[in-house]
């Protein structure tokens, strides 16, 4: 099974290509935001990559907590708070059960409800949500029918890739972008496409 001795490989893959699409996602956020996502999005990840030895010794639960409080001390601005609120929610849906996949499917798919919660968003509402929650959907339906790891994360990877695309065309409703109204259609959003780019940072690095 996978354990989190696996983290500082996750950390280090979505690093890399975060700071790698910096300047096209900087230019999302920019055209519909205030321009800093991926700056926010850097201090949480620098800030992960200090104690990520340290977070691979822990249980999946712990190591879940340990990643949402450093996150939530260092990212600033809304994602900072939507990714702690997925950690910490992680951390209490993971704490006293089986750590196989089909604990954690189910723990994912509620993580993401948190965030809808926090955020007092859906999807369709143009953010990191119209990812997210395709991809715990089809996750957990994956999981459950069976399937083979490698099929499952092949097919995570097309659901947050449309999830991604389908925010071009959508009114933003919630977060700054949602203050452009009619304005914020034509643009991708910049918290949906980097979802995807660490969806797809942490398949790369599992299968
Ligand atoms: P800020 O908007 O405070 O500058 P960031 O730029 O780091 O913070 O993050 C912006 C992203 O956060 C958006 O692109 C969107 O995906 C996501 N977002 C904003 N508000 C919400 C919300 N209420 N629910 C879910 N995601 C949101
Ligand atoms: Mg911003
Ligand atoms: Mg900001």
């Amino acid at each position: 099974s996978i354990t989190p001795r696996i983290i500082p490989d996750l950390i280090k893959a979505i690093s890399s290509t975060i700071n790698q699409h910096a300047d096209a996602i900087t230019e999302l956020d920019q055209a519909i935001g205030d321009g800093d996502h991926v700056f926010n999005l850097q201090r949480g990840i620098e800030a992960l990559q200090a104690h990520s030895s340290e977070i691979a010794e822990l249980d999946w639960s712990a190591a879940w907590q340990k990643i949402g409080m450093t996150v939530m001390a260092a990212i600033g601005g809304a994602s900072g708070s939507l990714y702690a609120t997925l950690f910490i929610s992680l951390s209490k849906q993971t704490k006293d059960k089986p750590e196989n996949l089909e604990s954690f499917a189910e723990a994912f798919v509620l993580a993401v409800e948190a965030v809808k919660q926090r955020g007092k968003a859906d999807v369709g509402e143009k953010t990191m949500l119209d990812v997210w929650v395709p991809v715990a959907i089809a996750f957990k339906q994956d999981v459950e029918a069976g399937k083979h790891l490698a099929d499952i994360l092949q097919h995570v990877c097309t659901v947050a890739d449309a999830g991604v695309e389908a925010t071009r065309d959508m009114l933003a409703t919630k977060g700054r972008a949602s203050f452009l109204g009619e304005r914020s259609k034509g643009h991708i959003d910049a918290g949906a496409q980097t979802a995807q780019l660490m969806i797809a940072a942490i398949t790369s690095v599992i299968k």
